[in-house]
């Protein structure tokens, strides 16, 4: 009986959903290994000063190449990654990463910009979060004020006095916070204010139409004044075109970053697109 039962469940599901579950199963197998067989990368994406265009720091993006399945783009994997409870796993691989890179960069005197990190909302919740970024800290000898972690608005909805307490450690570590993909979720004000984050980024999906969009003007400017009066950093994220870049900095925003300036690259690349002054 319970396999009849079984069988009628697996005979409502659609198509669709038969191609989510398999691709759960056969990348949850496969990301589950992806350290230990190394590989994971990052790529690291550079972020402008709006007005003197000098870079400021720069993004790490995790990238995964397969050894079974090939390159997998992280709007695929990540969100699978979430769901499996992975992340807070990957991410610690990503912080380790983004700091060793920072000191080797440093080494070679390349200095005065910071490298961000993306946490998932699962990785806050973990109770050795702090420690775990004071040792990639000390680990690679980063310097204070060189580390940016990016968060979202969802990661901070969960376990609100918790995650409180927990920012305000990392952030006495000398480690700067950023709220990444600003206007997409919740974006409550109460929010900003109760959280002592350092910088804005205003999400790519209001950058793509400006200058043309007046609604997505209207929003990208508001952003920027609550961001001033907050004594927050405002950057804009998707920047694509001159144009963009232009009225962005026009209307105030302090940092660019988006193809225009450059895509995310391994580190290599970057040296070689950025040589040393
Ligand atoms: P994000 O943190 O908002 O990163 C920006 C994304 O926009 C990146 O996509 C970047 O490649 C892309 N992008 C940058 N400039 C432009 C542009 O001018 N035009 C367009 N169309 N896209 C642009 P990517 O690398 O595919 O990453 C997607 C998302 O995956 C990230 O969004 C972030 O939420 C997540 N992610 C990436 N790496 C990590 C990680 O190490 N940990 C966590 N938790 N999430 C990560
Ligand atoms: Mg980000
Ligand atoms: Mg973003
Ligand atoms: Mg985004």
């Amino acid at each position: 009986r319970a396999k009849r039962e079984g069988r009628d469940v697996v005979c409502e599901f659609s198509t669709l959903q038969m191609q989510e579950l398999e691709d759960r199963l056969v990348l949850g197998a496969r990301l589950r290994e992806a350290v230990t067989r190394d590989e994971l990368q990052l790529h690291y994406q550079p972020q402008l000063d709006a007005t003197s265009r000098r870079i400021t720091g720069f993004e790490a993006l995790l990238r995964w190449n397969s050894h079974d399945l090939g390159p997998v783009p992280p709007g695929r994997f990540i969100p699978i990654a979430e769901s499996l409870g992975l992340m807070p796993e990957l991410g610690l691989w990503v912080l380790d990463e983004a700091c060793r890179q920072l000191r080797a960069w440093r080494d070679q005197g390349r200095e005065g910009f910071t490298v961000a990190v993306n946490f998932s909302a699962h990785q806050l919740q973990r109770p050795d979060i702090v420690q775990r970024v004071q040792e990639a800290l000390e680990r690679h000898a980063v310097p204070r004020g060189m580390l940016e972690i990016e968060l979202t608005e969802s990661s901070l909805m969960e376990n609100v006095d918790r995650v409180k307490g927990r920012l305000a450690e990392i952030k006495a570590l000398g480690v700067s916070l950023s709220l990444d993909d600003f206007g997409t979720g919740y974006s409550s004000l109460a929010y900003l204010k109760q959280f002592s984050l350092d910088k804005l980024k205003i999400d790519r999906s209001f950058v793509t139409e400006l200058p043309d969009n007046a609604a997505d003007a209207a929003i990208a400017r508001t952003i920027v004044a609550v961001g001033h009066e907050l004594h927050m950093v405002v950057a804009a994220e998707g920047v694509e075109t001159q144009a963009q870049a232009d009225f962005l900095r026009e209307m105030g925003c302090d940092e660019l970053q988006g193809y225009h300036f450059g895509r995310p690259a391994p580190a290599a690349e970057i040296e070689a697109r950025f040589p040393r002054d």
